[in-house]
């Protein structure tokens, strides 16, 4: 099977490593950060062990599964990958440096793909001689429990690029939908305004966390309230996010509700770092 290269093993990056992982095909996971790689080989083995307690793979997978990912500090190793799954930082300078980088390296034919949350798709492109390959691949965090993949066409993109990870998408067992590129895409876009409303809510003393969030799940059927989600995301990805809302659509509504910035900027990232809106073990 073709090979697959993910960029960045944090949450993101080693849920998408496991699920291309799982359906088969050989992984290269490449982070700069070697103990991330550490951390995100531990979570797919915890994760696939779960998996295997549930019943769900057989107790045998684990170790089948972990043995196709292979783990890389250098860019240099998505030489020879079909599909490059780029998750670094949400950081759009970052991620135009990426793409350059990964322009040089990557095979001719190979696509170049995005899991970025709100960066514009049409803006990573342009970093590369090769615009019609560049896709945004949106998974959904975490990745092997949702079903949702969010294809982002950027300007340039190709309809042949398009089928192909959409074909991908379904070959992992996952749903996609695709949209195009504005910021924040349709995900970001509906989803983060709630969320900083919430932290809004509890900047003014609308109510507690707890309350905030039980008023959403109780009363509006969400399965997690907007805080408890927000820790999941990381609070320096919802961020990111705010802030391309509101440069991209030019609009103050979309301003990033000051308690945000100033837990951002404790480094209270959410449970990535053991602490956001709540505290985690
Ligand atoms: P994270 O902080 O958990 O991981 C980011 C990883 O990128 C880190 O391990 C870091 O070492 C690595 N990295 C930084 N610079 C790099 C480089 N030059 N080369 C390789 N790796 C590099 O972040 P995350 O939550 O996994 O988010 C990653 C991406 O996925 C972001 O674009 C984010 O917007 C997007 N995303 C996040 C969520 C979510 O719920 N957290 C959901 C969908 C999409």
């Amino acid at each position: 099977m073709e090979r697959i290269a993910v960029v960045g093993a944090g949450q993101m990056g080693n849920g998408i490593a496991h699920v291309f992982a799982q359906s088969g095909f050989p992984v290269t996971m490449i982070d700069v950060s070697h103990a991330a790689l550490d951390r995100g080989r531990a979570t797919i083995e915890k994760n696939l062990e779960r998996q295997a307690k549930k019943g769900t793979i057989s107790s045998d997978a684990p170790a089948e599964i972990l043995g196709r990912i292979a783990l890389e500090p250098s860019l240099d190793a998505a030489a020879g990958a079909a599909l490059i799954v780029e998750a670094a930082t949400e950081n759009s300078d970052l991620k135009y440096k990426i793409f350059t980088e990964l322009d040089g390296i990557a095979d001719s034919e190979a696509i170049l793909a995005t899991n970025t949350s709100s960066i514009s798709i049409t803006e990573i492109a342009r970093r590369t001689g090769r615009p019609e390959n560049v896709i945004g691949m949106h998974f959904m965090n975490p990745v092997p429990v949702m079903k949702l993949v969010e294809i982002i066409r950027g300007l340039a993109t190709s309809d042949e690029t398009t089928k192909r990870v959409v074909e991908l998408s379904r070959q992992l067992g996952k749903t996609p939908v695709e949209v195009n590129d504005y910021p924040g895409f349709v995900a970001n876009r509906v989803l983060m305004p709630m969320i900083n409303e919430a932290v809004y809510c509890l900047m003014e003393g609308v109510g507690e966390a707890e309350a905030i969030d039980q008023v959403m799940t109780l009363g509006m059927n969400h399965p997690m309230g907007p805080l408890a989600l927000a820790d999941l995301i990381g609070l320096d990805t919802c961020l990111a996010i705010l802030e391309v809302l509101r440069d991209g659509l030019g609009d103050p509504r979309y301003r990033p509700c000051p308690l945000l910035r100033k837990y951002v900027a404790a480094g209270w990232l959410g449970r990535k770092t053991g602490r956001g809106f709540y505290t985690y073990q």
